[in-house]
């Protein structure tokens, strides 16, 4: 068995399909100066063809994924259109009279050298970007037919080094039953994807090409990330149980669409959806989210070469709003840095970049960028339920600079007369250690919080969220995480304000009994995982979750945690609805 990282949930049983890497090195020529005219007409052609062909593939996963996947397509035309790509490889043939095919492999491979060196995270996921676009360009220069992917004829399961979002979206969908990668991470491009088209994903499986040849039988589990090659008759049967069982409650979970989360004694909660871009709305509302408890602005961001401007961050946020009636959005503040890289702000290359100039401390540093988003997001409030939250507060007097900002914000759009949410509710996350410690402090000063576990256990437990060395310690039932949370929920409470979970932790539903048990109000997860979350809280008792979690806090280890909530019966929320 091969374990990688679960992209995109369910099991999928079928052929493999192993993509090879595509492009054969390719001869340098001698050309004639009088052919020059020629040659660079050809890469003209070639050029403009391959334009429309992206064009088309545009359009295709605009209709038929979404627009945000459409999105990325951007970067490749732009990728197509940087004098570093046509207008070098036009040069290097006038200077050095060679063939155009070798030049543009020459200045690929420049290209693919420069970003792949880059300190910028965001560049160097630019190679797979540059290398599909190039081929392309070079397939279309030589004349030869489209790659083998659109020849799939049989249900198959993908196998590839790494998938390009052009290559995932020329496939016959139908045909394609999983996907397995060699390389990528939860928000690669292809666990994007795969989530998107809900196909099952496991990504990161280092070097699973190697282990597979065509037509061997593959099982894959794109929830815990198990990978099978030939499993034998048992081990066939079982994943055929798990993926019957898996199709079964998928289809009764959809009748979690409209009801509440409300426990057998009649303690209610919200269940609310994470988004990352505004065309993900209708994905939240297909699965029951009651509005959107943490809208990760930085999306609109890091697709994009500049600034979105003031308006297109309006359009979005008003979007978001208006679609969330009669819910609220939450829409937080720029979190920048850390993993999250954007070149124009040009920020300096850190040696400890989680510990370093992100989200709230970015924005405080460039008060013009940060009031932009202010502005935008304090005018969509005209329009929906708008709650306004700041990322990465590590203190009181952090909190009242960034509402002072945004005080200042206010008093802009009251000068020139724009209309906005005057009673907007403006709440934090609590995922620095200090800012749950001094929760108390901060609850007099806030409207709710939300708790982000995925950086409150790596910077409670010191343990980086996206090293896998070292994620045998990220554990979120770890005694001081739970001690934190607990503390949060009270401070929060005695002031009167509700609590929410928007880190992964509030989507692991065998935490989800515990969690109720500590007094969480709100939950936001993935849109995907909004109904089984529903379902888990009505199977739940609130009484008996609250004293189940009294027991917890005495634990004084992980196991003895883990065996508190075994004993309560903590799968209850892993079973299907009936
Ligand atoms: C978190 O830290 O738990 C969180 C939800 O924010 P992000 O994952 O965007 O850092
Ligand atoms: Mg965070």
């Amino acid at each position: 068995m091969h374990r990688g990282l679960p992209a995109a949930p369910g099991i999928a049983i079928g052929k493999v399909f192993l993509l090879g890497q595509t492009g054969e090195h390719v001869h340098r020529l001698k050309i004639a100066e009088t052919l020059l005219d020629k040659e660079m007409t050809r890469l003209d052609f070639a050029a403009a063809a391959t334009s429309q062909e992206i064009e088309i593939i545009k359009q295709k996963v605009a209709k038929e994924v979404g627009q945000k996947e459409a999105a990325i397509f951007n970067a490749y035309l732009h990728i197509l259109e940087d004098p570093l790509l046509i207008q070098a490889t036009k040069d290097m043939v006038k200077r050095e009279l060679c063939n155009t095919e070798f030049a543009l492999q020459e200045t690929t491979a420049q290209l693919v050298r420069q970003f792949g060196e880059s300190t910028d995270e965001y560049l160097r996921e630019r190679v797979a970007d540059i290398t599909d676009v190039t081929s392309r360009l070079m397939r279309h220069l030589t004349g030869q037919p489209a790659g083998p992917l659109s020849e799939i004829r049989e249900e198959v399961v993908v196998v590839a080094h790494d998938l390009t979002p052009s290559q995932t979206a020329s496939m016959p969908r139908n045909k394609i039953s999983g996907f397995a990668t060699d390389i990528g991470g939860r928000t690669s491009h292809v666990a994007i994807m795969a989530r998107s088209l809900e196909i099952p994903a496991v990504v990161g499986l280092q070097d699973i090409t190697r282990q597979v040849v065509n037509g061997d039988l593959l099982v894959i589990d794109g929830s815990t990330g198990e990978v099978v090659v030939n499993p034998d008759a048992k081990t066939l049967a079982h994943y055929r149980q798990t993926q019957q069982k898996y199709a079964a409650a998928s289809r009764k979970l959809k009748k979690m669409k409209g009801v509440t989360a409300v426990t057998r004694d009649g303690y209610r909660l919200t269940v609310a959806a994470n988004l990352e871009l505004p065309e993900e709305m209708a994905n939240a509302q297909k699965h029951g989210a009651e509005g959107v408890g943490l809208f990760r602005t930085e999306f609109l961001y890091l697709n994009q070469r500049v600034l979105p401007s003031e308006d297109e961050q309006f359009e979005a946020y008003r979007q978001v709003a208006q679609q969330s009636l009669p819910y609220a959005a939450i829409i937080r503040t720029l979190d920048i840095g850390g993993d999250k890289f954007f070149s124009p702000l040009n920020t300096a290359k850190e040696m400890n970049p989680f510990l370093g100039l992100r989200a709230i401390r970015l924005c405080l540093c460039h008060v013009d960028l940060f009031k932009v988003q202010l502005r935008a997001i304090l005018r969509a409030s005209h329009f929906g339920k708008i709650k306004i939250m700041f990322p990465m507060i590590s203190g009181i007097e952090e909190l009242r600079r960034a509402k002072a900002v945004l005080a200042e914000a206010r008093q802009e759009l009251l000068d020139r007369k724009i209309p906005f949410d005057r009673n907007l509710e403006v709440g934090l996350m609590i995922e620095v250690p200090s800012a749950a410690l001094t929760a108390d402090v901060l609850a007099r000063e806030a409207d709710f919080f939300s708790i982000g576990t995925n950086d409150l256990i790596q910077y409670t437990l010191a343990a980086d969220r996206v090293n896998e060395h070292v994620a045998y310690l990220y554990n979120p039932l770890h005694p001081a995480i739970l001690r934190l949370i607990r503390g949060v929920v009270e401070a929060a409470h005695n002031e009167r304000i509700w609590v929410g979970m928007c880190g992964e932790s509030a989507s692991d539903p065998m935490l989800t009994p515990l969690l109720v048990g500590l007094g969480l109000d709100e939950f936001s997860t993935v849109p995907a995982s909004v109904p089984q979350l529903k379902h888990c809280i009505r199977s739940l008792n609130f009484s008996e979750c609250k004293s189940m979690a009294e027991n917890v806090m005495k634990c004084a280890t992980t196991e003895e945690v883990e065996a508190t909530m075994e004993k309560f019966g903590g799968k209850v929320c892993l079973e299907t609805p009936v």
